[in-house]
């Protein structure tokens, strides 16, 4: 059986999700498709930063995440070795007076209800394996599959990728890679500890090693080390993970180590080896991406998610000038892939040399300061568009 919708989303995470809010908000018949189950964890540590908790804001969302008893975020110290521990408050700006970490579990969710109380059809454990085209070569829906084998056609005048860095829909579509990224990309191990107190975002950044510490619910903190994928790899041939942790900690910052050791450590890491950015085209006929389909930066920029919810806003705005008749579909699109590029490429270039660790850290604070001035760009940027009108009674 084929379905017709007004569009199609794969991915229903914090790009996809947020995308087909917004998309319903303004009446659209939106099906949502993702292979994973609702309220499923994924590899990703998850501190927001100003310009993803300002969309979460103005859409309405952030509320549910403060009541799920995520932690308000109002400092960021940055610890470098053998110097006193910078501290800098989060002022309030935009109309945001704390950042947020939430967990997946959490964050994702949440979107995904407010999709659906917005009306679109969200479907999970369903895979898009394909896309169908018609004879010109324009996209015009997809094929899935869900968990019990049952096939599903559904078409759309636009199918969204928001299915991750290995996008299958980029993939298909053959979305051609604009920019990559010149270093390997960092690789990272991460859990969830309990009774570490931080007092805020904690970063640290040393030679070859880079780590953080996030408070999220449950009271617990999210730490993360990182450092290039060969040594990863090395280390990780040699010792267990928790070792590895530890060893990258204490090269890093003995303070941090010891206040690490301290508290009680998780039953499971999570690893990450290390993927190189890219920066995606994001439309095409028929199709478009958003979130980490359409573009990929080096984790330590901690700001994949901020940048999902941006794509959402972009895109969202692009569809309602298609729907409202006010600009042809190609120019529409074309005017996101160009509101994408210029948002995100100042960040993009600045996390690569980040991601590299090929810095002295005399050499990083420039590079930290530039990376600051580009997200505070990008939420002056948002803060400048008007909120999306809410279309009622579909
Ligand atoms: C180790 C690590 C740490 C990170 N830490 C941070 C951080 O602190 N802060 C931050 O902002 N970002 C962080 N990021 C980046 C962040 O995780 C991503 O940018 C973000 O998840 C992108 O969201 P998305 O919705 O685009 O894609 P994803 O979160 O990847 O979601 C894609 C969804 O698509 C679904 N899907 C995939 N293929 C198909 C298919 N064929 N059919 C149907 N469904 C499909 C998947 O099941 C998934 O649910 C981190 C990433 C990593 C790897």
């Amino acid at each position: 059986m084929t379905e017709t919708h007004d569009v199609i989303v794969v991915g229903a995470r914090c790009a996809g999700s947020a995308t087909a809010m917004l998309l319903a908000r303004q009446g659209l018949d939106v099906l949502v498709l993702d292979r994973a189950g609702y309220g499923s964890d994924t590899v990703s540590t998850h501190a927001l930063m100003r310009g993803g908790v300002l969309q979460l804001q103005r859409w309405g969302v952030l509320d549910r995440i403060v009541a799920a008893g995520t932690p308000p975020v109002r400092r960021a110290l940055f610890h470098y070795p053998g110097e006193a521990t910078a501290r800098i408050t989060i002022r309030p700006a935009a109309g945001v007076d704390a950042l947020y970490a939430p967990r997946r579990t959490v964050l994702d969710p949440a979107l995904a209800d407010a999709a659906a109380e917005a009306g679109a059809d969200l479907r999970f454990g369903t895979g898009v394996t394909g896309v169908l085209r018609d004879d010109s070569g324009r996209v015009t829906g997809v094929v899935a599959q869900d968990r019990d084998g049952r096939r599903l056609e559904a078409i759309a005048p636009l199918t969204i990728g928001a299915d991750g860095m290995r996008s299958t829909v980029a993939s298909a579509v053959g979305a051609p890679v604009l920019r990559r990224a010149r270093g390997a990309g960092g690789a990272f191990l991460y859990g969830h500890w309990d009774e570490l107190p931080v007092d805020g975002y904690e970063w640290v950044y040393a030679p070859y090693a880079s780590a953080g510490m996030i408070p999220t619910n449950d009271g617990r903190t999210t730490v993360f080390v990182g450092t290039t994928p060969d040594r990863m790899k090395e280390a990780r041939a040699t010792a267990p993970a928790d070792r590895v942790v530890d060893d990258l900690l204490r090269s890093a910052s003995p303070s941090v180590a010891d206040r690490v050791a301290d508290a009680r450590r998780p039953v499971r890491l999570r690893g990450f080896a290390g993927e190189p950015g890219f920066l995606r085209q994001v439309w095409g006929p028929g199709w478009a991406l958003v979130g980490d389909a359409g573009g990929f930066e080096d984790p330590l920029s901690t700001h994949g998610m901020t940048d999902a919810l941006r794509d959402a806003e972009l895109l969202a705005r692009a569809v309602r000038q298609i729907h409202a008749g006010s600009l042809p579909e190609l120019a529409a699109l074309a005017a996101y892939q160009q509101s994408r590029d210029r948002m995100a490429g100042r960040l993009f270039g600045v996390v690569d040399a980040i991601g590299s660790y090929a810095w002295t850290m005399d050499g990083l604070r420039p590079l930290l300061r530039e990376a600051a001035s580009a997200m505070s760009e990008q939420v002056e940027e948002l803060e400048r568009l008007d909120p999306l009108p809410v279309v009622t009674g579909r």
